[in-house]
């Protein structure tokens, strides 16, 4: 497709929308094959923007979980994947990352209709998959094990080895993203993934099953299990002969994860989970235009349904009425909108149940005291559409100070000295990201280390690429995603003692 062909306007996307809806894949994707679910159970998609229902998708269960995993253990077994050079297995990876790059415009469409998102963002969400996906194949062939420093009398090898079978189970609010830093390394080194998307968001996890199958992913290696968490996701969480869980989504759930592994045979579980992310602005910032700018789109991007959103603005008192104005000015210029038109900044939340969720917390800061600066109501209309809400004078005791809303909520905090800054910033379940604003440097270092999180922003909100790891401390979880630190935890060690005596 030429650049020219690509869809450029909201008339050219409604027309993909238009073609491709009748022709979703709906069905399981287990052992090579497209499949209905055993039970022949099926779930609703909606498009949250009309509420209007998308398509019915296969609603696997624990039976489905358990051919799924007997195929996954047969293609371990075989080899043809884990036992393959790397250098191979990177062939194939790259050419599954052509493959999305050919259709991106598909797949970021599909995650837009599926869960509400401006088409601009899911696009963006494209360069992370597929940079991926790349990274990963391109990492692979690069890794070596070691020869242990032992005496001449012995050879010691430290090999690394694919865990086995990796069970992804992944949330809606990145429904692509997610997923590809999840499979990328897990594939690239040698397991066999099955894929558990939400149910909220399936359609781009059923479409990269064939572009994986076109992609020459051997049988049973990658499969896809659309349906709910607590029936074939807990299935796969609970198997004996699943090596590994690796989760995003919520706290809570992942909670759970831990449980269902200790109850079965101790796999690994990595988790990635949900945050409450302080975002620190010092009255030394040099333009507080640009940096009120960035602290807006820290929590309105993707409707603030993100695990980094900057949900907690902590701003030094003696700038915070002038800086908390410049906020609400930026935050109402990005109302949400037709998530199909690419000028759409914010588009609308997942479902009923979501924006049910995050007006309750809006009420609930109002009723315990904080300032409604802008937003709070829905908007009229069709579809689930929460416009930018901006707190002040929040404190720590109050709910929406401390809880993971997942919305377009933003809390402000005012504080007075550094030491209180990073106390109140601390001062959480989660540690995810923080963020820090500011143009002297013995701060930057000082405050930097002292917070206590899986990434600190300095002067900029979610910056970063492939070649640096994601993930949280406390109750953020425990895995990294993306770099070479995340393919290091989908292998296993294995030292080879060799006596080399007589
Ligand atoms: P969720 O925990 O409700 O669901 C996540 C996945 O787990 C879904 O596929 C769901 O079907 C499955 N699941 C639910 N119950 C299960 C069970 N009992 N057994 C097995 N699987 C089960 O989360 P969500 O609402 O989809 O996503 C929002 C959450 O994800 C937020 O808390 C957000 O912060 C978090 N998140 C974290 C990161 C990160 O990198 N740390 C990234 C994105 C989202």
């Amino acid at each position: 497709m030429t650049a020219s062909q690509r869809p450029q306007s909201r008339a050219d996307w409604q027309a993909l929308a238009d073609t491709l809806i009748p022709r979703l894949e709906t069905r399981a994707f287990i052992d090579d094959a497209f499949v209905e679910a055993v039970s022949g159970e099926t779930l609703a998609t909606l498009n949250p923007a009309t509420g209007e229902t998308l398509a019915h998708i296969a609603s696997c269960d624990a039976a489905d979980a358990e051919r799924a995993v007997a195929a996954a253990r047969a293609a371990h077994a075989r080899g043809d994947w884990a036992r393959l050079a790397p250098a191979k297995r990177k062939r194939v990876l790259l050419r599954l990352a052509e493959l999305m790059e050919a259709h991106k415009d598909e797949l970021a469409l599909l995650d837009t209709l599926d869960m509400g998102k401006p088409v601009s963002s899911s696009l963006g969400d494209m360069v992370g998959a597929i940079g991926s996906i790349r990274h990963q194949a391109e990492s692979i062939d690069k890794v070596y094990g070691e020869v242990a420093p032992t005496g001449d009398d012995s050879l010691g090898l430290v090999l690394r080895e694919p865990l086995g079978v990796v069970a992804s189970i992944v949330p809606w609010n990145f429904p692509l993203m997610m997923t590809a830093w999840k499979i990328a390394p897990a594939l690239a080194a040698g397991n066999c993934v099955i894929l558990k998307p939400s149910e909220k968001s399936p359609l781009s996890a059923l479409r990269l099953a064939q572009l994986a199958k076109e992609a020459g992913l051997p049988r049973g290696v990658f499969q896809v299990l659309p349906g709910y968490g607590h029936t074939v996701g807990k299935a796969l969480a609970l198997s004996m002969q699943v090596d590994c869980l690796a989760f995003t989504g919520s706290t809570q759930v992942g909670k759970q994860l831990m449980q269902y592994a200790g109850q079965s045979n101790l796999k690994r579980v990595y988790l990635e989970c949900g945050g409450k992310s302080p975002n620190l602005v010092f009255a030394d910032c040099k333009d507080l235009d640009r940096v009120a700018q960035h602290a807006a789109a820290a929590i309105f991007h993707n409707q603030g349904e993100v695990c980094i959103a900057g949900s907690r603005l902590l701003v030094e008192n003696a700038i915070r009425e002038a800086f908390v104005d410049k906020v609400v000015e930026a935050a109402q210029a990005m109302q949400p909108g037709d998530p199909l038109d690419p000028a759409s900044f914010m588009g609308a939340m997942v479902d009923e149940t979501q924006y049910r969720r995050v007006l309750d917390y809006i009420a609930k800061g109002t009723e315990e005291g904080a300032t409604l600066r802008t937003g709070g109501q829905a908007l009229d209309g069709a579809g689930y559409f929460i416009p930018p809400t901006v707190f002040d004078g929040v404190t720590p005791a109050m709910t929406i100070g401390r809880e993971e809303i997942f919305g377009p909520v933003l809390s402000v905090f005012g504080f007075d000295s550094e030491e209180e800054a990073v106390a109140m910033a601390n001062d959480s379940d989660y540690g995810l990201a923080a963020g820090l604003w500011s143009q002297d440097i013995d701060r930057i270092m000082r405050v930097s280390r002292k917070l206590h999180s899986g990434q600190v922003f300095v002067n900029n909100w979610a910056g970063g690429d492939q070649t640096v790891p994601f993930g949280g401390v406390k109750q953020s979880g425990n895995g990294r995603d993306k770099s070479h630190h995340s393919l290091a935890e989908y292998t296993e060690l294995k030292t080879v003692w060799m006596s080399l005596e007589g």
